[in-house]
């Protein structure tokens, strides 16, 4: 599969080098690593707020290339979709997969090795069993009063 993601000509190791508010747009899209899982819906604890990850999918995701159908322009469409940035991600850490590259590099640690900015194969997510790939149900085939029986540990791989 070819990498929804143009991660070509990027500066080596640029996550390493440079803070993260620095990146270049190019840069900030290529540390994604197409797991898929902040695309799932996810159930709130209103009490403990705890944050429980579904298999249930956004209407416009992908399930067999494991990304956004409608990536560019995907704000026509679910206005709700967070456009994730160094001024933001603080607030948004509470929900976001604890495998996600901008969650890691936010907290000081490495990529995995099944990253595709060090493996260089975009399919070395879903080979190492991280990503929601041929895992998912659309959101519109379930009533949202079961999305409880969709419930999944994350995939950590
Ligand atoms: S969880 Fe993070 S790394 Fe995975 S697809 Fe979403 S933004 Fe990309
Ligand atoms: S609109 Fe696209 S990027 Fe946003 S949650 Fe849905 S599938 Fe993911």
């Amino acid at each position: 599969m070819t990498d929804p993601i143009d991660r070509k000509g990027l500066r080596k190791r640029f996550w390493e080098k440079t803070p993260m508010s620095k990146l270049t747009p190019k840069e900030w899209e290529a540390l994604c690593d197409g797991c898929g899982k902040c695309c799932m819906n996810k159930l709130e604890d209103e009490d403990s707020g705890e944050v429980a990850l579904t298999r249930v999918a956004c209407r416009l995701f992908d399930d067999s290339t494991c990304h956004c159908a409608q990536y560019p322009i995907r704000h026509q469409f679910i206005p709700e979709c967070i456009t994730l940035s160094a001024d933001n991600i603080e607030e948004n850490l509470y929900w976001m997969p604890e495998t996600c590259a901008y969650k890691l590099l936010w907290n000081g640690e490495p990529l995995y090795n099944w990253h595709p900015l060090i493996s260089c194969d975009p399919n070395s997510v879903h080979a190492a069993g991280v990503s929601m790939q041929d895992r998912t149900v659309p959101e519109f085939e379930i009533d949202e009063d079961d999305w409880e029986d969709h419930l999944i540990e994350e995939p950590l791989g």
